[in-house]
């Protein structure tokens, strides 16, 4: 079939041909009528058949010029033509008004971000885990005081608060970064659960900072702080802090990890040595020699800082 003329997709030829095909038949038929008159019937039907066809598809072509969005029911033959433009126009922008309203519902809500934060010891490279928002830490290994100033907590969590915004529930960022520290954050977007046992928080969004959460399944105990007053003044939008580690935590650590002497002999005379902790080079009161205490002792009375998950709870 070929497309007719007047800018239309119908085709009008088959109905002419048809037409002239029964006329024909009709005529053979005053002469062979056994065998014209069957077929000028057949030759007839075709021809209303195909008129119908012509007749609907003009029709389908009309509608889809309007525009109009009820589309009649197409007749099974030829359901390709008309029914495409409306499609296309409507249900789109549809679509894409119910994506943004469901965009905006997930900006609007709190979010919490767990937190696990560390940085390398810029004196002695070991691990430092950072447990919460602090200020100063205590490396274990090199025995030095680290200051950690303000702007590091404030581009560090700038940064996840941002970030964790945009990412799914359930899925979490890595990064390192040499900036003034060598830092390794992890941040995700989870909501508030135990730790211990991973069951969910019961209603975690209606807290208060001050109070503290037991676990309905394990019974672990939480606190729930304020964000220290420095970090609240840069991002008031903070609502609390969980299983955050605040400054002073880390030296009581240290004291009941250093209170019980432990028995080490010269390496030289083989005397016994007094060993507190409190300095990895010890002097040996009957050879005079100074013995640097090995690793494995040191790490046995300042055992490596445990990384602690944390969370910050935001508007
Ligand atoms: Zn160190
Ligand atoms: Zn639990
Ligand atoms: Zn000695």
């Amino acid at each position: 079939m070929q497309s007719s003329s007047s800018d239309s997709q119908c085709s009008i030829e088959p109905v002419i041909y048809l037409t002239g095909g029964v006329v024909g038949c009709l005529i053979l038929a005053s002469i062979y009528p056994i065998i014209f008159l069957p077929l000028a019937a057949v030759v007839l039907v075709l021809d209303i058949v195909y008129f119908f066809r012509y007749i609907s598809c003009r029709r389908r072509e009309k509608q889809a010029d309007q525009l109009t969005s009820d589309v009649e029911p197409a007749p099974p033959e030829e359901p390709e033509e008309a029914e495409l433009p409306p499609e296309d126009a409507e249900p789109e922008a549809t679509e894409d008004l119910e994506l943004f309203e469901e965009s905006e519902e997930i900006e609007t809500g709190p979010v919490s971000s767990r937190m696990e934060i560390g940085i390398s010891c810029p004196r002695c490279e070991s691990f430092l885990p950072l447990n919460g928002p602090v200020l100063n830490v205590h490396c274990r290994s090199c025995q030095s005081g680290i200051e950690i100033p303000q702007s590091y907590w404030k581009d560090i969590l700038g940064d996840a608060m941002e970030d964790v915004r945009e990412l799914e529930k359930g899925t979490g960022t890595s990064s390192r970064i040499f900036g003034q520290f060598q830092s390794s954050n992890v941040y995700a977007r989870l909501d508030p659960y135990c730790l211990e046992c991973k069951t969910d928080f019961e209603d975690p969004w209606s807290l208060a900072p001050g109070s503290s959460y037991s676990c309905k399944e394990c019974g672990a105990e939480y606190p729930v702080q304020n964000a220290p007053e420095w970090l609240s003044a840069a991002f008031p939008q903070i609502i609390y802090l969980l299983n955050a580690e605040l400054d002073g935590t880390d030296a009581e650590d240290m004291n009941r990890d250093s209170t019980n002497p432990v028995v080490f002999t010269c390496p030289q005379c083989g005397g016994a040595l007094k060993v507190t902790g409190e300095d990895r080079l010890v002097h040996c009161r009957y050879c005079d020699a100074d013995v640097y205490l090995p690793d494995d002792l040191w790490l046995r009375l300042h055992p490596a800082k445990k990384k602690e998950r944390w969370f910050v709870v935001y508007g």
